[in-house]
């Protein structure tokens, strides 16, 4: 049922739109058309968004996992989202070890790692920093990204992994849902730690390859 409001919601404000225009009550220019063309393309980004999360709903059944060498591996995404961050002014630091290995699916790790840092961004001021920490213990490896933005109020934290659930303004509030479904397709966990207008924490814990023998 959100999944119909979501799409509801613009499709209705399209259609007021379009009745005024066949009425004669608002004025067929160019404008309106720029405006009725934002919202086709807004509901093109929920579908796409719904697409993305069906994906990663459906992935525990086609995960590639394998031992993931974590300081290169995010050592490239950092160096992917590096013009971002100089160019709002915030800074990225990676502290990760050698040794340290996930046994996961790269594409999907990716993904996760993508969403919360996306999120960081947006949530931090010019002057903070974000900051990807990674290690792992004898049974598990994780993943933490802390950043010094807006961080989510105590009324927000406990809906913020909701489908369509959205703190702020903009976004489609898919993102965490999809970053949860692909943490718990590799049998993980995904943790939120924050505090309102000091930062948040965002952990990921995933379970090594067990050996029997
Ligand atoms: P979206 O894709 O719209 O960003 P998400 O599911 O990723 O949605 O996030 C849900 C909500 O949680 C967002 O609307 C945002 O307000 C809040 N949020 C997520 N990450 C952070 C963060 N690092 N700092 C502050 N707020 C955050």
């Amino acid at each position: 049922s959100n999944i119909a409001h979501e799409l509801r919601t613009p499709l209705t404000a399209m259609q007021g739109e379009i009745e005024g225009m066949l009425d004669g009550l608002i004025s067929i220019d160019r404008e309106r058309l720029v405006s009725l063309h934002e919202e086709t393309n807004r509901l093109k980004h929920i579908i796409e968004g719904i697409e993305e999360l069906s994906r990663a709903q459906a992935s525990a059944l086609e995960l590639h996992r394998k031992t993931v060498s974590l300081r290169p591996f995010l050592l490239g995404i950092q160096g992917r989202f590096e013009k971002m961050f100089s160019d709002k002014g915030v800074a990225l630091e990676c502290e990760c070890g050698e040794a340290v290995t996930m046994d996961a699916d790269p594409d999907k790790l990716s993904q996760i790692v993508i969403n919360l840092l996306s999120n960081a961004l947006k949530a931090t001021q010019r002057g903070g920093a974000v900051r990807i920490k990674a290690g792992m213990t004898e049974v598990d490896s994780f993943i933490e990204i802390t950043d010094t933005g807006a961080g989510i109020s105590s009324e927000d934290l406990p809906f913020v992994f909701e489908r369509f659930y959205r703190a702020s303004e903009g976004g489609l509030g898919l993102g965490l849902t999809i970053a949860r479904e692909l943490v718990e397709a590799h049998g993980g966990r995904i943790q939120v730690k924050s505090e309102y207008g000091r930062g948040s924490a965002f952990v990921i814990t995933i379970p090594k390859f067990t050996i029997y023998s």
